[in-house]
């Protein structure tokens, strides 16, 4: 068997310009040695992994060349570069204060520290893991680092730098090396895999890069392990598989269950989570991060700030249509609260399950501020029973003979007829692809437009109109084409093509709704949609009207959680009250 070396040390780089991803370090390293501007002390803070130790032994072995190259780098051939890159230097010293933390160690080095070195100008010393040297270790090194002979330099290395006692601190001259960005860390997978003839998908090595969190040691060893999994292909797939990592693929799942408000889909794909050995815990983080990376997609400004390989981009870009920015809001923030809550939770399936619900609430809430009934708060009724309840609601308001032909009302009389079908969910399925953001902008100019035409009813403009007459199966279709228009109003939409209006006589039309303030909301577009439907209709006298449902403004008031709502709507911060004493209804 060959001599296996892993990637880890086989990849290490040797000279400044090799070293990923801390460019302002290496640089002002090798300008201090170019200006021959040396400190006594370096002190080099930073996550595990990013190249502290690395670039202490490159500079190590950059001052005690003798014949640098005109980069400032060592040249690699002379005996004292030769000596480091044989391991067998006796210019650098490197102490683990990790295990060698006591007065007596630091003693000995103290002893070390007086000898000359035989080749070379400089003996480095670099101290790893310097927070752990006990606090009379330190005493006995200070007086060395205060005035250590000319010779000698000490490199400090740290993970955590406030340990570090002042005094240390004041004599070094310190720097902070970053966690190693995933590109960065994924073009270094990248430039290894291609050296060892190994075809890999630059998802997985995105994958393996996140993995790493910002350690390039680390992500080359999770690189080693992957290819003794999977051999000289390393694919997306064998890679999630192998670091046990959750697949993009479920989120995306799960996100679409809740903008559907399918409760039912979002627990059983956790549940699968779950099955697959996965902790509830990570799966909410995760979920968290998620919602984060679809906000991050909906503004060019941001896209850039997702770490992920290009076709995984496409798929997050695509999936960031379906979600409002608000909900993203909601969303994100239901995860983190749980995430936080997580470790205190004495039932943290259920926990999270909670969450699932309220997240997959969150788009039926906005919903339900126009048509105020459609869903309620599932944690407080048994779903199944209230699903019922207003599937047989809904039916009654489309009559059998007004159903439309149109392919969209017969998906959505469809969707009313399964037991424990959402009405809305293939609404919104449907609308998906045509969610976006409506910006404060479109509002004010969609408002403009209605109140400039109701304030002068332009009746002339129906002059040129007929008086075509039109059976039902024409009324829907030009509802629903009406309804097509506003789209980008999802919320309008929905509402629009779930209800259509009823015969009160031959032009006269009326779509019952269950309060005055949706009533309010409708008639703000009145008279663009009366426009629409006589033009279209060829009917000058057609008349419409939206009218509020009296049986229910009156039933509003039966139930607790109806009450709730209402003082809610009167008051928000009952909500948060409500949310913050957990109070609920038995
Ligand atoms: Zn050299």
């Amino acid at each position: 068997m060959d001599n296996y070396i892993v990637s880890a040390r086989k990849y290490r780089p040797d000279s400044f310009d090799m070293v990923v991803g801390q460019d302002s370090i290496t640089q002002t390293l090798r300008n201090s040695i170019k200006i021959n501007q040396l400190a006594q002390a370096y002190l080099f803070c930073g996550p595990r992994g990013v190249g502290k130790t690395t670039c202490a032994r490159i500079f190590a072995k950059t001052i005690n060349c003798s014949n640098l190259n005109e980069n400032y780098e060592a040249c690699n051939e002379c005996e004292s570069c030769v000596a480091f890159n044989k391991l067998r230097s006796l210019n650098i010293h490197e102490l683990d204060a990790a295990s060698n933390n006591s007065v007596e160690d630091i003693r000995n080095l103290i002893d070390q520290v007086r000898i000359p070195p035989q080749l070379g100008s400089f003996s480095v010393y670099i101290i790893d893991e310097v927070h752990m040297l006990s606090s009379a270790a330190f005493n006995a090194f200070l007086k060395t680092l205060e005035e250590p002979p000319k010779h000698v330099i000490f490199i400090l290395a740290t993970t955590e730098k406030h340990k570090i006692i002042p005094t240390i601190l004041s004599r070094c001259q310190i720097f902070d090396f970053n966690r190693i960005s995933v590109e960065d860390i994924r073009s270094r997978l990248e430039y290894v895999a291609s050296q060892e003839g190994i075809n890999a998908d630059q998802d997985a090595l995105h994958i393996i890069a996140q993995k790493a969190d910002g350690a390039m040691r680390d992500a080359l060893s999770i690189f080693d392990q992957i290819v003794s999994f999977s051999g000289k292909n390393i694919t997306y797939d064998n890679t999630i598989h192998n670091l046990n990592v959750l697949d993009y693929d479920t989120y995306f799942k799960i996100t679409q269950a809740f903008i559907s408000g399918d409760y039912k889909n979002a627990l059983l794909i956790f549940d699968d989570v779950l099955k697959r050995g996965f902790e509830a815990g990570y799966f909410i983080s995760g979920l968290a991060s998620h919602f984060r990376d679809l906000l991050i997609c909906k503004d060019p400004g941001t896209v850039n700030l997702l770490e992920v390989g290009q076709k995984i981009k496409m798929e997050y870009l695509e999936n960031s249509k379906i979600c409002s920015v608000s909900f993203l809001f909601k969303a994100i923030d239901i995860a983190n609260k749980t995430d936080l809550n997580y470790k205190l939770s004495q039932n943290k399936r259920l926990l999270i399950e909670i969450a699932l619900l309220n997240i997959c609430d969150v788009e039926n809430k906005t919903l339900s501020n126009l048509s105020n009934t459609i869903i309620n708060n599932i944690k407080t009724e048994v779903p199944e029973k209230s699903e019922n309840i207003k599937i047989q609601q809904d039916e009654t308001k489309i009559p059998e003979e007004t159903k439309l032909t149109n392919t969209t009302q017969e998906k959505l009389s469809e969707s009313i007829k399964p037991e424990f079908n959402n009405p809305t969910e293939k609404l919104n399925s449907e609308s998906k692809s045509f969610v976006k953001n409506i910006s404060i902008k479109d509002l004010a100019k969609d408002t403009d437009v209605t109140t400039a035409g109701k304030s002068e009813e332009p009746k002339s403009d129906y002059n040129n109109l007929g008086l075509d007459d039109f059976d039902r199966e024409k009324l829907s279709y030009v509802w629903t084409k009406y309804a097509e228009t506003l789209r980008g109003n999802p919320r309008l939409y929905n509402f629009l093509t779930s209800h259509v209006p009823q015969e009160e006589s031959k032009t006269k039309y009326s779509i019952t709704v269950d309060s005055q303030a949706i009533k309010n909301k409708l008639d703000l577009f009145l008279t663009d949609t009366l426009k629409y439907m006589r033009q279209n209709l060829n009917n000058k006298e057609f008349e419409l009207e939206y009218i509020v449902d009296e049986n229910n403004e009156k039933k509003k008031f039966k139930t607790d959680e109806e009450k709730l709502q209402d003082m809610i709507q009167i008051n928000p911060e009952i909500k948060k009250f409500k949310d913050q004493l957990n109070l609920d209804f038995e």
